[in-house]
């Protein structure tokens, strides 16, 4: 028999609920990635790269010009010079550095801190690896870390705190207030930390995003997970990096090199060239706040509830005053009967048992998001 790595793990809620999705032939609001493509300049680039003959392995921590992009781009907004040489790595996705930044420091028997809700990956690579996931549980409706709680959760056996600003299910984005709290735990009790930002340039309402790169000494232990799907509109592509001071991105890519070795190679020529202009990314927020206001404008007579999401391409509804079913019985449901398919967010949080609220990805044409308002309004 196969040995059974993680016995209590099932198929991702992303694969099912897109699945049902096609199953049912309803609308798909529920796995996070936009109905539109990417701007066809960047296509250019990639049909160009290839062209030009970039179809063999690349280096293996990457394009060399796309980690002098990166890190340009983070001196820029974070004042934080990373080496492009030695302190960035190009990755299959935000995924696979997350994968490998919780391989390179997870031991059998360390602990790792989580926020829950938490993105499904951490907590069974984490396992994955001998650690034990340890929850900090975000509440709603403000979703703000509670430090007291993280500092009652260290023990000697704390090794990892992965924290994830703007927050995929939630919205929430951490203050700096937040990062310096996280600093303080982190040197004081020599915790490594990864820090999750693919949502990095989707963030509402003037707020700043407080990337660990902007802290000195938090960065100093931080690997920082990053996705162009995210911000190019091409989750397909599978395309991210991680960026870590030396010493903790020698040990990434000791385990990256075994793994992948590298990533698609034509891609990474085009996002060099397309990161050159600022405003490809800049303008994300803005864009994105448009259409969150529209789709909450939309369903603001609806039975949902909800608080402005602050940042991501999610928005969390609580349906508490239409149906007490679970949220999975609940999004299933709707899938079925409505022809609507949005995430169930207990899939992020086992300890979810006193709201119902459902995900929804408004990562979609303006007309989508009509056509879903119209469908949420009847429920
Ligand atoms: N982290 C978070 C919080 C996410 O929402 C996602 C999903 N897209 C990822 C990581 C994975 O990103 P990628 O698709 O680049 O692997
Ligand atoms: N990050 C995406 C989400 O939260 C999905 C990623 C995936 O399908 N694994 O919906």
């Amino acid at each position: 028999m196969i040995p059974q790595k993680l016995p209590t793990v099932e198929t991702s809620i992303f694969a099912v609920m897109s699945k049902m999705a096609t199953e049912h032939k309803a609308l798909n609001l529920s796995q996070g990635f936009p109905n539109f493509d990417s701007d066809p300049l960047l296509i250019d680039l990639v049909s160009q790269a290839m062209n030009q003959g970039n179809n063999q392995y690349a280096p293996m921590p990457g394009d060399l010009q796309l980690r002098v992009e990166i890190s340009k781009k983070t001196e820029t907004l974070h004042h934080k010079l990373y080496d492009p040489t030695s302190e960035i790595t190009i990755t299959a996705g935000a995924t696979q550095a997350l994968f490998v930044a919780i391989a390179a420091v997870i031991q059998s028997g360390d602990e790792a801190i989580l926020f829950t809700p938490a993105y499904d990956s951490y907590d069974p690579v984490i396992r994955l690896f001998g650690g034990k996931p340890v929850s900090v549980q975000l509440k709603a409706p403000s979703y703000t870390p509670n430090w007291e709680e993280v500092r009652n959760k260290i023990s000697s056996k704390t090794k990892l705190i992965i924290i994830n600003s703007p927050h995929n299910p939630s919205g929430m984005v951490f203050s700096e207030n937040d990062m310096l709290q996280l600093q303080e735990l982190a040197v004081k009790h020599n915790i490594w930390v990864i820090s999750d930002e693919v949502y990095e340039h989707i963030i509402f309402d003037g707020h700043q995003h407080q990337s660990a790169a902007r802290f000195e000494a938090l960065s100093q232990r931080t690997f920082i997970t990053a996705s162009f799907g995210k911000t190019f509109h091409n989750t397909g592509w599978k395309m991210g990096y991680c960026a870590a001071p030396q010493p903790l991105m020698k040990a990434f890519q000791k385990i990256h090199q075994f793994n992948v070795f590298c990533v698609n190679h034509p891609i990474q020529k085009a996002l060099a060239t397309y990161l050159q202009e600022p405003k490809h990314y800049l303008e994300l927020s803005s864009f994105y706040q448009k259409k969150r206001d529209l789709f909450l404008s939309l369903i603001q007579d609806s039975r949902f509830k909800f608080i402005p999401s602050t940042g991501t391409y999610f928005q969390l509804l609580d349906f508490s005053e239409i149906s007490s079913e679970g949220d999975r019985a609940f999004a299933e449901r709707l899938t079925k009967e409505h022809k609507i398919a949005t995430i169930p967010t207990s899939a992020f949080n086992e300890n979810q048992t006193d709201f119902r609220q459902i995900r929804v990805c408004f990562a979609k044409t303006d007309d989508t998001l009509k056509e879903a308002a119209g469908i949420l309004n009847a429920i």
